[in-house]
């Protein structure tokens, strides 16, 4: 399968000033530290870490709702960081986001009709009653009446919202659509359906996804692959049945032996992280995750590991494999 998108050594720091702003001692927060990964056309590829390792910035570079700090990214072999302005609102049409808090997202002040129409008559793709009918249709898809356009969004669940907001994101026929954690603002009870929504939606539109969740469980079923964050960086990416089955990275075991997965054949070993997440501010020097990892030698403490192919389409970050 061809690359839709392709992420070459993405970088976003961020700088911190803490009182004072003495201009030599700025510290970085190193949000996203040299991430590569492809998605291919019609996949999903989840990407998943706990919450601050960058998976969101990620997300947000990809579509220059923020500017990364260096790296490259190729949109259907296109350079988007080599865009011009009007070039950039030609090509985001066809890159959409669904943000994760279906509250936040949606302004208040609008019908759902007018949320949902703004970017169509913003584009120029259709006007008037061609508008209204495109409108309709995507109410439906999403599985809301018509008459839904009429209200307000505060008038709807956080599951309803969530279904608006991704008819919004569909309005212009976009071919990749991040998903910034679009199901963790609502009840367990409603994440099942919108997840299968986006899974119908996909098909249905050829849809190709960056699916961003902090937890392996969310991604499990609509992931065709599976990258796992961690400060900044990934360190494991695999088909995901590999990835559940056959973990190799000591975080994305202990990530896994967290959540129940049906699966008796899985290898699961109990991996208890030490301490907590540490700061992306001027992280550890060696493997970022060593100061966690029960299996970290004087050698991780030094020398950062590679992401590289350890199986065949299963890249690992880890001295040890
Ligand atoms: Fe643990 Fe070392 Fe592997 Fe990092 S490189 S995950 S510290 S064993
Ligand atoms: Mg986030």
């Amino acid at each position: 399968m061809e690359a839709l998108l392709k992420v070459k050594n993405l970088k976003k720091y961020f700088p911190v000033t803490k009182g004072v702003v003495f201009h030599r001692n700025v510290a970085m927060l190193k949000a996203v530290d040299g991430v590569s990964f492809d998605v291919l056309k019609g996949e999903t590829l989840g990407l998943v870490g706990e919450s601050g390792c960058g998976k969101s910035t990620t997300g947000r570079c990809i579509l220059r709702l923020i500017e990364p700090t260096d790296g490259e990214v190729y949109f259907e072999g296109k350079d988007i960081r080599a865009l011009n302005n009007k070039e950039m609102r030609q090509t985001r049409k066809d890159m959409q986001i669904v943000f994760q808090d279906p509250y936040a997202s949606l302004n208040p002040r609008m019908k759902v009709r007018d949320i949902i129409m703004e970017p169509i008559l913003l584009h120029g793709i259709a006007s008037g009653r061609e508008a209204r009918d495109r409108v309709n249709k995507l109410l439906e898809v999403v599985g809301l009446a018509s008459y839904h356009g009429d209200r307000y969004a505060h008038e709807f669940s956080g599951g309803q919202r969530q279904r608006i907001g991704i008819a919004r994101a569909l309005a212009l026929e976009p071919k990749l659509v991040v998903c910034d954690e679009p199901v963790s603002a609502l009840d367990v009870s409603i994440q099942a359906q919108v997840i299968n929504l986006m899974e119908d939606l996909q098909k249905e539109f050829h849809l190709t996804f960056l699916f961003i969740a902090h937890d392996l469980s969310v991604v499990h079923h609509i992931s065709d692959r599976v990258a796992v964050m961690y400060l900044g960086r990934i360190v494991e990416i695999a088909n995901y049945k590999d990835l559940y089955q056959n973990p190799l990275h000591p975080y994305t075991k202990a990530l896994l032996s967290a959540i129940p997965i049906p699966n008796p054949r899985a290898k699961r070993e109990k991996i208890v992280l030490k301490g907590d997440v540490i700061s992306p501010i001027n992280p550890p020097a060696g493997c970022s995750f060593h100061t966690r990892c029960p299996f970290a030698t004087d050698m991780c403490k030094e020398e950062t590991p590679v992401l590289e192919e350890k199986e065949t389409g299963h890249q690992v970050a880890c001295h040890l494999v």
